[in-house]
C-alpha cells in the first residue's frame, strides 16, 4: 500500500497520514516533519532548509528527493508507507515514479484532500503542533483534551513559524503553481482518488479508509 497525499498547504494530508499510518501499520514519511526535525537539530540540511520554509517557498528538489528516495526503501517501508508533503512539483513526482519503476514499483493511490482555498487560512492560524511527538491540532476544530498540551506526550503545542498569514498566502500560491498539477498527474498515471476535505476529521478519514478497502 503506497500513498501519496495530495493536497493544499492546511487541507489536513497530515492528520489524515498519521490516522491511516496507524491502522494500517505503515509509516508517515512528511518532508515537513523531516525538514523540521533537522531544523531543530541544527544540522546542515536543516539549517538550508530554513532559508525556504521561512519564505513559504519550495526547499530545492536537489534537498529533497534523495531523503525520501532514501527513506521509501527502508526496511519499515516494505508493506507500504503514506508520503505527506512529498511529491510537491511534477520534477519530483517524475523523479518518485522512476526510482520506484526502478525498483519494479509503483504508487498504489494518490489521494487528493480537497479544501477551498477561504477555508485554509483559518485552519492553518489555529493549527498547533507539537514540536516533540509531530501531533497536530486545531484550537476549535480538533483541540487538544487540555489546552496547549500535547494528548501523546504531555509537550507543550507551538504554532508553526510559517503557519503566519503572509507566508501562508505565498504558500497557497506556491501549492497552486507547483503542486497542483500533480493532479492531473496522478490522474493520468490512473491512481488518482478524490476526498471532500470540508468534512469533519472522521467523514475524511471514512472516506480515506473506504478507498484504500475497495
Ligand atoms: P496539512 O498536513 O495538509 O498541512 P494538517 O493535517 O496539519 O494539514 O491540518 C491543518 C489544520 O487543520 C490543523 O490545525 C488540523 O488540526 C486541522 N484539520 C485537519 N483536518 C481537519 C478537518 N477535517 N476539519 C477541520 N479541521 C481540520
Ligand atoms: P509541510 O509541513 O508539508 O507544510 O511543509 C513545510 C515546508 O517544508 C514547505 O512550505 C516547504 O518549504 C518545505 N517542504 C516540505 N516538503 C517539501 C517538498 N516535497 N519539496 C520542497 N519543499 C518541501
Amino acid at each position: 500500500m503506497k500513498i501519496v497525499m495530495l493536497g493544499a498547504p492546511g487541507a489536513g494530508k497530515g492528520t489524515q497520514a498519521a490516522r491511516i499510518a496507524e491502522k494500517y501499520g505503515i509509516p508517515h514519511i512528511s518532508t515537513g516533519d523531516i525538514f523540521r526535525y533537522n531544523l531543530k537539530n541544527g544540522t546542515e540540511l536543516g539549517k538550508k532548509a530554513k532559508e525556504y520554509m521561512d519564505k513559504g517557498e519550495l526547499v530545492p528538489d536537489e534537498l529533497t528527493c534523495e531523503i525520501v528516495a532514501d527513506r521509501i526503501f527502508m526496511d519499515d517501508c516494505a508493506k507500504g508507507y503514506i508520503l505527506d508533503g512529498f511529491p510537491r512539483n511534477i520534477p519530483q513526482g517524475r523523479y518518485l515514479t522512476d526510482v520506484l519503476t526502478k525498483a519494479d514499483q509503483k504508487i498504489d493511490f494518490a489521494i487528493d484532500v480537497e479544501v477551498p482555498d477561504e477555508n485554509i487560512v483559518k485552519r492553518m492560524s489555529g493549527r498547533r503542533a507539537c514540536p516533540n511527538c509531530g501531533a497536530t491540532y486545531h484550537i476549535v476544530n480538533i483541540p487538544p483534551k487540555k489546552e496547549g498540551i500535547c494528548d501523546t506526550c504531555g509537550t507543550e503545542l507551538i504554532q508553526r513559524a510559517d503557519d503566519k498569514a503572509e507566508t501562508v498566502k505565498k504558500r497557497l500560491d506556491v501549492y497552486h503553481d507547483a503542486t497542483q498539477p500533480l493532479i492531473d498527474y496522478y490522474k493520468e498515471l490512473g491512481v488518482l482518488k478524490t476526498v471532500d476535505g470540508t468534512q469533519p476529521m472522521n467523514d475524511v478519514f471514512e472516506d480515506i479508509c473506504k478507498i484504500l478497502e475497495d
